[in-house]
């Protein structure tokens, strides 16, 4: 079987010792504990904490924040990693790879000191709320309020399908702090939720999969926070702000997604080689062959687009249209790998036991979240000039 782990062209060796060492403790310390996480629906406090110790949380940030002090890489090594362990109960993702940054880039100094350590360490964990019961792709309709009140903002207003929103300390909250109308009345304000007067949390919702990650309904009713906790020098900077910072969103679903369909196509190759039907082991059929041989040279060549958006993105050129075409690829061939290696798998496919099954209802929101394929499209289609 060809190996689909290589050493990647973007890895250094300290990245090469770092995926070793995440690879280690996630077979250790969550694969036996996704069952739990799964039941309860939610990743206990410990081992955010444990991940803190390790450099696991914020690897891409600097250490002059108790980051790891590395880049983008180190981010999508995680991503992988918790993809080829079967992990979609951990969101480094949203906590490290989307809000760290945004803090880290908008921040002020003070803002910096003040949050990165908590969230390299696990004390804070990170959610951001830009979605909204009305819609989510229309980001230019957010109707949640931030209304300046002398030293304070006051929100008001509801956020749902918030990943981390049930266990989040820090909520990045997109909300409109002006009277102009679409993107230029939007800031993004820092909410830390302990103790905090009007700030309540709905259900923790229940979904067809990913059922270890928490996914939450947020309630403002005249919350108040600083001002200071306003990302970005002066207001109505946040439509931008999140047009900045989404190519990385994107490129770091399409990472998970990628590895992903990897551990499908070797976990499958590995059933159809002990599977028999009709004296014949599965692998010998040429259905199964011909299938397989689909899946991997979807897995492949799909692998080499990722590598270089990843190379990009650490050069600091990756565009807008290619983290979209990135995340639209790597999510749609995803689904259809998957739904092929389950049917490769029989019965057992659909068995919540097999790995093959909880992958095939984890991922079909891939092709939703992180702005829905159908936006993806409206992006890439806009290059076209
Ligand atoms: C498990 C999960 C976790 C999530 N985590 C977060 C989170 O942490 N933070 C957060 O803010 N949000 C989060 N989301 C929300 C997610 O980003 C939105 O669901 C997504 O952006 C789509 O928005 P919507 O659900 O309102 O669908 P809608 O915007 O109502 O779209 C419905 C359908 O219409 C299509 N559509 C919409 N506009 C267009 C258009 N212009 N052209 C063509 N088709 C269009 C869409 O593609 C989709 O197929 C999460 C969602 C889920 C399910």
């Amino acid at each position: 079987m060809i190996d689909l782990r290589p050493r990647r062209p973007w890895e250094s060796d300290e990245a090469a010792q770092f995926r070793d060492m995440v690879r280690r403790f996630l077979l250790a310390e969550a694969v036996p504990r996704d069952a739990a996480w799964r039941a309860q629906k939610f990743v206990d406090r410990d081992f955010w904490l444990q991940a803190g110790e390790l450099g696991l949380l914020c690897p891409g940030i600097s250490d002059d924040y108790g980051g790891g002090g590395g880049d983008f890489a180190l981010d999508a090594i995680v991503s992988e990693e918790l993809s080829y362990a079967g992990i979609t109960s951990f969101q480094q993702l949203i906590h490290g790879g989307i809000v760290a940054p945004y803090i880290l880039h908008y921040g002020t100094e003070d803002q910096r000191q003040r949050w990165l350590p908590k969230m390299a360490s696990g004390e804070m964990i990170g959610a951001i709320a830009m979605t909204e019961p009305g819609g989510g792709s229309d980001l230019q309709a957010v109707r949640t309020t931030a209304q300046r009140e002398g030293g304070s903002y006051v929100l008001n207003g509801a956020k749902t399908f918030i990943t981390n929103g049930i266990v989040a300390d820090l909520v990045i909250v997109a909300a409109r702090t002006g009277p102009e109308p679409g993107a230029r009345g939007l800031s993004l304000i820092v909410v830390e939720t302990a103790d905090l007067p009007g700030f309540r949390r709905g259900r923790n919702l229940a979904k067809i999969g990913m059922h270890g990650s928490d996914t939450a309904e947020l309630f403002f009713d005249e919350v108040r926070v600083p001002a200071e906790n306003r990302l970005g020098e002066v207001e109505g900077q946040g439509f931008v702000q999140m047009m900045q910072q989404l190519p990385q969103e994107r490129l770091g679903v399409a990472v998970g997604a990628q590895a992903m369909m990897e551990r499908a196509v070797e976990i499958t190759v590995e059933y159809a080689r002990t599977r028999s039907a009709f004296g014949k082991v599965l692998m010998e059929l040429q259905n199964t062959r011909f299938t397989l041989a689909d899946c991997l040279a979807k897995a492949q060549v799909s692998r080499a687009f990722v590598d270089r958006c990843i190379a990009d993105h650490l050069a600091g050129r990756l565009t807008a249209a290619d983290a979209s075409m990135a995340k639209m690829w790597t999510t749609d061939r995803q689904c259809e790998v998957i739904d092929d290696c389950l049917q490769l798998h029989g019965g057992y496919g659909f068995m919540e036991e097999y790995p093959i099954a909880r992958m095939y209802a984890d991922v079909r929101v891939q092709r939703i979240y992180g702005g829905a394929n159908e936006i993806m499209k409206e992006i890439i289609a806009r290059s076209l000039g």
